[in-house]
């Protein structure tokens, strides 16, 4: 299946479904892919066809790279809605993750103060107190939480970590009182021999009592848009995002959905 690479260290805008107007920041490089998770559905490809030699993208090139690209949306007066850390994998693996947060908010507050700036991580170096303290820095700190059981996880996720569990996952969400958006994809069909479908009553009504415990700001809850490295899962249809949805919203707690 056509899944693809980002630029780097900054590539788009792209009109994210969730976001609006997103500059991407992509600390990884543009070669290949870095990340903890190995997902069934992941658009930049599975990490063993995406193995790269490349180091991570510096500092230098960050910033140099991110002032050039705001100064030209500044003068097209077409700044984005959101500068979002994302790309070729888990951005919090970088070594300068922290150093570029402050970087980019002091980007955005000399071009573009009304943008938010956001994380798109899947949470599994959310306990490190590095990574920690950045991610209490942004604006949007959005952490993956694809399903409640470890096994469905690890089916989806495929997390590299053998010590990866969620319960360990909803406690550190949890720990950020509130500063934590949730973000889920839910998606069915089959990976190999095994189900991998995440939307049955059941299987949301656990789910659902972690992000209780988590409080979050918010849920952003979405499904298959592009291209997958498996073949035979498909996009969650649209009636079963609302149902989720609904829950969700009956819980307290507020719900956004991409179909
Ligand atoms: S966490 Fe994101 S980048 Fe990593 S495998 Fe999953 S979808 Fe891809």
């Amino acid at each position: 299946m056509a899944t693809f690479l980002n630029p780097s260290p900054v590539f788009g805008p792209v009109r994210s479904r969730r976001l609006g107007v997103s500059l991407g920041v992509n600390l990884m490089p543009c070669t290949g892919k870095i990340c903890s998770f190995d997902c069934i559905y992941c658009e930049v490809g599975f990490n063993a066809k995406r193995r790269t030699k490349d180091p991570f993208t510096t500092m230098d090139e960050l910033t140099h790279t991110l002032r050039e690209a705001l100064e030209l949306m500044a003068a097209d007066d077409d700044l984005p809605d959101v500068i979002t850390f994302a790309g070729n994998g888990e951005p919090t693996l970088s070594p300068i993750f922290p150093q570029a947060v402050d970087a980019v908010i002091a980007l955005r507050d000399e071009f573009a103060p009304n943008a938010k700036v956001a994380v798109l991580s899947n949470g599994t170096n959310a306990d490190q107190p590095e990574v920690r303290e950045a991610l209490l820095k942004v604006d949007d700190n959005i952490l993956k939480l694809d399903a409640h059981s470890d096994d469905l996880a690890r089916a989806i996720d495929r997390p590299l970590a053998a010590s990866y569990s969620i319960e360990h996952q909803v406690q550190t969400y949890a720990s950020y009182d509130g500063h934590v958006i949730i973000q889920t994809m839910f998606l069915e069909g089959m990976f190999g021999d095994r189900n991998v479908s995440n939307t049955s009553y059941d299987q949301v009504t656990e789910w659902l009592e972690d992000v209780k415990r988590i409080a979050p700001q918010y849920v952003t809850i979405y499904t298959i848009a592009r291209d997958t490295p498996a073949p035979n899962i498909r996009k969650a249809l649209p009636d079963t995002l609302d149902a989720i949805a609904d829950r969700v919203r009956a819980a307290g707690i507020r719900c956004q959905v991409s179909y």
